[in-house]
This record gives C-alpha cells, sequence and structure tokens, in this order.
C-alpha cells in the first residue's frame, strides 16, 4: 500500500490507498469539507479531505496552505463522474513539502504580457500544460514517423560562417575575432548528410531576426528538416502528406484530452489524410484576383493571402512552383519553365498559413554558382556546399516544418507565442 503514483495513472488504483506528490492547484472550502485541486506534472485531480475523517490538524494544513504550495498526499481513489477528470482521491492525510509565497498568477483572467513575464510559472496552469504536451506529441511523432521511414537523424551545426535564408534576418555573434552566425536553417547540412546517408533529417533550433511582429513569427523556432538523396519535388511532397498526417493522427489519438482542455474543434482535424491538394504559383495567384487582391506575378505571399489561399480548402494546400525572384538561391529551376523554382510550401487551414517550405535543390553546379554571384554570397563560406556537386551530384529534395507553427495549428491556438515553452520574439528574451 501507499505505492507513490501518478495523476495520469491513476484509473489504475480505482479503490486503493496511493500517495501521490505534487503542487496544490486551487481550492474550495466549506470549513468541514476541502475540495483541493492538485497536480503532479502529468495531470490535475480533486482531493477531497472531511474534518471529521482527517483530524484537524491535517484539514487546518489542506485549508490553509498557500496555491502552488507542494504537498504529499495520501488517499483513497474514487471513480467519480462528478469529478473533473473522472477521478477523486479521499485524503487520509497530508504533508507540507514547501509552502508557497503569495502567488502571482490567480485563476481570474490575466493579459498574455503580464502571463508571459511569469511564463516559468505560468507553464503550471492546464492550459499551457495541455499546449506543451501536443508539443511533445508534435515533435515525438514527426520524428518516429521519419524513423520508420528509414531516415537517420543527423543534427546540422547552431553556429555557423554564412547566411542560408537571406542576410536581413542574421543574428551575428562574435567567433574568436572572427563573425559567426546563428543558424537559420540547417538545410545546407542536411544536403550534405543526405549524399552520405541517402534520407537524412536534422532537428533543432534555427534563429532568425525577424523584425515583424506578427502572430507566426518567433526569433528562436525549431525545425524538423528531412533532406532525401534521389527525390524530386513530387516525391518530397508526398513525404510531406504523409508526415503531416500521420502527426495530426498521433496527436488525436495521443493526445486528445489535451485538445478537449485547449477547446479544439477536432472535426477539422479529422480530414486531415493523403492526398493533400496542389495548386501552382500561377492558379493561386488567380484564386487570389478572384478573392479581390491584386499582386503582381513575382511577388511572394503573405500572411492575408496564405490566409485567403488555405480558406478554400478543407485540408493542407500545397502551392508550388513560386517565381525564382522569391525564393532563395539554391531552388532548382523547373526545366520547362525557368522562371519557376521546383519548390512548395504548404499551408495549414483555418487561415494557418505556411507550416512547411521546402523543394527540389539545384544540383547543377555551373546554375549554383551563377546565382550565388547574383545574390552576392561570400563564396569562400559556401565551397563546400559546392562540392556536394561536384563530387557525385543527383536530385535531392528536402523541406523546413516549423515545430510551433505546426502545433499552433493543430492544438487551435491564435498566436505562435504559446506553442513553444519560453518564446523569443522582437521584444522578449525574459524569461
Ligand atoms: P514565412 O514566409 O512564414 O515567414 P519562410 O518562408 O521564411 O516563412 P522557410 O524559410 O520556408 O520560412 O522556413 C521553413 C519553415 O519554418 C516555415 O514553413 C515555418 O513553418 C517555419 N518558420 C519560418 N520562420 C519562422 C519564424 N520566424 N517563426 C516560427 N516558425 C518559422
Ligand atoms: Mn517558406
Amino acid at each position: 500500500m501507499n505505492k507513490t503514483v501518478y495523476i495520469r495513472n491513476i484509473a489504475d488504483h480505482v479503490g486503493r490507498e496511493i500517495r501521490l506528490h505534487g503542487w496544490m492547484y486551487n481550492r474550495r472550502s466549506s470549513g468541514k469539507i476541502c475540495f483541493l485541486i492538485v497536480r503532479d506534472g502529468t495531470g490535475f485531480i480533486q482531493c477531497v479531505a472531511v474534518k471529521k475523517e482527517v483530524g484537524e490538524a491535517t484539514f487546518d494544513l489542506v485549508e490553509s496552505m498557500p496555491q502552488e504550495s507542494s504537498l504529499t498526499l495520501t488517499g483513497i481513489v474514487r471513480e467519480d463522474p462528478r469529478a473533473p477528470g473522472g477521478y477523486e482521491l479521499t485524503l487520509t492525510s497530508a504533508e507540507l513539502v514547501s509552502p508557497a509565497e503569495p502567488y502571482p498568477i490567480s485563476l481570474k483572467e490575466h493579459g498574455v504580457d503580464f502571463l508571459m513575464n511569469w511564463r516559468h510559472l505560468w507553464l503550471r496552469t492546464p492550459r499551457q500544460h495541455a499546449l506543451m504536451q501536443v508539443r511533445a506529441e508534435v515533435i515525438r511523432a514527426s520524428q518516429e514517423f521519419l524513423e520508420k521511414d528509414g531516415f537517420i537523424r543527423i543534427d546540422a551545426p547552431v553556429l555557423t560562417p554564412a547566411a542560408c535564408e537571406g542576410t536581413t534576418t542574421l543574428f551575428e555573434t562574435d567567433y574568436f575575432g572572427d563573425k559567426a552566425y546563428l543558424t537559420q536553417s540547417g538545410q545546407l547540412y542536411a544536403e550534405a548528410a543526405c549524399m552520405a546517408f541517402g534520407k537524412v533529417y536534422c532537428y533543432g533550433p534555427t534563429f532568425r531576426a525577424e523584425k515583424s511582429k506578427t502572430r507566426r513569427h518567433l526569433t528562436e523556432f525549431w525545425m524538423l528538416e528531412p533532406e532525401m538523396a534521389f527525390y524530386d519535388l513530387e516525391a518530397s511532397m508526398q513525404l510531406q502528406e504523409r508526415l503531416v498526417s500521420y502527426i495530426v493522427k498521433q496527436v488525436l489519438e495521443r493526445q486528445r484530452r489535451a485538445l478537449d482542455v485547449l477547446g479544439r474543434d477536432v472535426e477539422p482535424l479529422l480530414e486531415v489524410e493523403p492526398p493533400f491538394p496542389r495548386l501552382s504559383y500561377d492558379d493561386a495567384l488567380q484564386l487570389l484576383k478572384e478573392d479581390g487582391f491584386d499582386l503582381p506575378w513575382g511577388e511572394d505571399f503573405g500572411a492575408p493571402h496564405e490566409a485567403a489561399i488555405s480558406d478554400r480548402f478543407a485540408k493542407p494546400v500545397f502551392v508550388h512552383r513560386y517565381p525564382a525572384q522569391c525564393k532563395a538561391f539554391y531552388m532548382k529551376p523547373d526545366p520547362s519553365r525557368p522562371e519557376v523554382v521546383l519548390c512548395a510550401d504548404l499551408l495549414a487551414p483555418e487561415g494557418y498559413g505556411e507550416i512547411i517550405g521546402g523543394g527540389q535543390r539545384s544540383d547543377d553546379l555551373e546554375h549554383l554558382e551563377r546565382q550565388m554571384a547574383e545574390h552576392q554570397l561570400p563564396r569562400e563560406a559556401y565551397e563546400w556546399y559546392l562540392d556536394l556537386r561536384r563530387f557525385g551530384s543527383v536530385p535531392h529534395s528536402g523541406f523546413g516544418l516549423g515545430i510551433e507553427r505546426i502545433v499552433a495549428w493543430v492544438a487551435g491556438i491564435d498566436h505562435i507565442r504559446e506553442a513553444i515553452p519560453f518564446p523569443r520574439t522582437i521584444s522578449r528574451i525574459y524569461p
């Protein structure tokens, strides 16, 4: 008896006396009977202390301990459909581990900015708890999918000598007297790795000094970047639709409770399965025209454009073959139409916009050399990258999946900052 149990597994212990370690999240008391909501990191449970049964000392303790005090409880597990979560603990004893000071986050509504200042404590609340569980599942499921599909994880460095995604969003740092930059993407290294291992992915934090304040840009975000030798654009899109569908399915299966806590309508998520619709940039531009957007050919889509396009589809939608001028230097031109490149962005429905950007990479040495000259990229820093085209170049493709973008969409939240434990934005680097 008195085995320590986690709330997650409470259903296995109905009728038995157990021990629980946790924190006091909320309480109400009549003076004779006191209801506590206790959390232990794996869940929340209602605990009941009846004065007559636990005795005066224990009752006074649970009735007076401040919110977020840590405690060890023993009690008998009961099934009770009226209790939040369906189970309840009838207390037999309680012990204080450490009392909390007056808690800054009360259970009333606070503004997000206030809460972000207390992010280290805000993470304890049910909503944030649910979000982090969805995030963990997105990461777990995506890696599981890739491993099962024969990928090997080969990570890219975070400190790099040069830019990958354009030089305006670089974080620069001093590297023993030289300049180094925080990576914007592991792609170029993943390209090297796929020539060594076939199908690879890297996963890690990436950094972009995004100066615009939007609901979907962080300055530090996590990216999953698969890269596949001998894959063309279509093969890469097929992999993406299988991967994204798998992630959504796993979250639905394994984190349904978290989605409920978040109030997520799961109907749209149930639609997510291959194939996803595909739309060329030109066709997308046409749809936008019908919606009243007057965008000249050659310009990249912004958030409102992406929202308008994806609004027309129930599933995520690929937009492929963008004009070369609005994409990065390493994209492969479409041989039948060199003014567009073999790339695709995957736009999530319900207004979420781009969750994946990817494409087929240029595998031609001369084309890349011309591109680098045009983009005024420092040649020395990229010699190793050009070597990949000198020593057995092959067609290859890859993509970058933004973890926080997927989490925000699957969880149904309206701002990306809650999709990461400690967000970094243009206006926040604390806590
Ligand atoms: P956007 O046009 O939305 O700014 P991007 O085209 O610059 O994104 P890519 O370079 O294609 O982005 O990066 C691949 C993926 O990384 C994107 O599809 C997105 O999921 C994610 N991502 C890019 N920038 C950010 C950011 N600042 N914050 C969070 N996620 C990002
Ligand atoms: Mn993109």
